[in-house]
């Protein structure tokens, strides 16, 4: 029997394809699945055991991690037929990094439970840098003994790793982050506009306000993706609108009114409209212009005074 630790990993986009390499370099024993065959065949050649199912992951994993689009694909590979819980072994570990509602969150610990097998809620920030460094943030909620046995995949993966509470909390937090993001994004894209029609230098703007209260990570990291037109993924324009949709559920859950959520989350359905919806979040200057007609890469910079 292998000594190293044997772990799954289900989904190997953007952010679980660079978090999978890093398990492998970390030197875990990987399994790896995804409906997308090349993703498979990528890991594969970094040393990864390919899987044919979430169930055949199961059966080889004692933790597996999860980082899939939405609740739907996370609920039908975690639950559905030849899905993971069929495969894992009682003491098993699932860990959730996708973004999804805390109630789905809550629902496949429970289902888990049946099975004495451990679930935790691991939402991740970052970006696919951090992925690929290995300095995510870590929101994790679940039952800390859960949480305290799978630390050592957690610690592959990410830089803070943050413990806040009970299973579907780190939901809650990273829904709370991500609209944070969005909202700020979308000023970003707001004050970029208007900066160009003002005949700003907006490298000039960005070096000012990098050092100025009106700084935000959004500003700071994304600004250059508007000024540039540089808008691939990144963090997609729908998944930045899967989020806003999910805080909003939560927001009238709570009976909470977030006029500037509901907004942001307007913007970003407009984006899609607009067919932008592969295209990183911070695409959404491009509403923003389309509103008034204009175009920021249009402005030639004036010399400041
Ligand atoms: P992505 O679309 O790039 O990757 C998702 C992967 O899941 C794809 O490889 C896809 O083929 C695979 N997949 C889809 N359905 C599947 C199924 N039923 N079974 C197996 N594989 C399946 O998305 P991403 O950007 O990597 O995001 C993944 C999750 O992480 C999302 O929940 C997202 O909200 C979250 N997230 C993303 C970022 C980011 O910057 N991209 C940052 C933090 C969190």
């Amino acid at each position: 029997m292998s000594e190293k630790r044997r772990v799954g990993f289900i989904g190997l986009g953007a952010m679980g394809s660079r978090m999978a390499a890093n398990l492998l370099k970390k030197n875990f024993d990987l399994t790896v699945y995804d409906v997308r065959k090349e993703a498979v065949e990528i890991l594969a050649a970094k040393g990864a055991r390919p899987a044919k199912n979430p169930r055949e992951v199961g059966m080889r994993a004692e933790v597996a991690v999860l980082s899939l689009p939405s609740q739907i694909e996370v609920s039908n590979t975690v639950l559905g037929e030849n899905g993971l819980l069929e495969g894992l072994n009682s003491g098993g570990i699932i860990v959730d990094t996708s973004t999804i509602d805390p109630s789905t969150a809550r629902r496949i610990w429970l289902k888990a439970k049946e099975k004495k097998v451990g679930a935790v809620d691991a939402p991740v920030s970052g970006g696919t840098v951090g992925a690929e460094m290995g300095t995510l943030t870590i929101m994790v909620g679940g039952e800390k003994e859960t949480v305290d046995a799978c630390m050592d995949v957690l610690r592959a993966i990410g830089k803070n790793i943050y413990y806040v509470g009970g299973p579907g909390s780190g939901q809650i937090f990273k829904l709370l982050n991500n609209m944070l993001v969005g909202i700020n994004l979308a000023a970003v894209g707001e004050a970029l506009v208007l900066a160009s029609k003002a005949g700003v230098d907006l490298k000039l703007l960005y070096e000012v306000v990098k050092t100025s209260a009106g700084n935000s990570w959004a500003f700071e990291n994304k600004l250059p993706n508007m000024l540039e037109e540089r808008f691939e993924p990144g963090f997609r324009v729908w998944l930045q609108h899967k989020d806003l949709g999910l805080a909003l559920n939560m927001a009238s859950e709570h009976l909470i009114a977030t006029p500037l959520l509901a907004f942001t989350y307007a913007m970003f359905e407009s984006a899609k409209a607009l067919g932008l919806e592969n295209m990183d979040h911070s695409a959404i200057v491009k509403v923003f212009e389309a509103m008034s007609n204009t175009k920021v890469s249009r402005y030639k910079p004036l010399k400041p005074q």
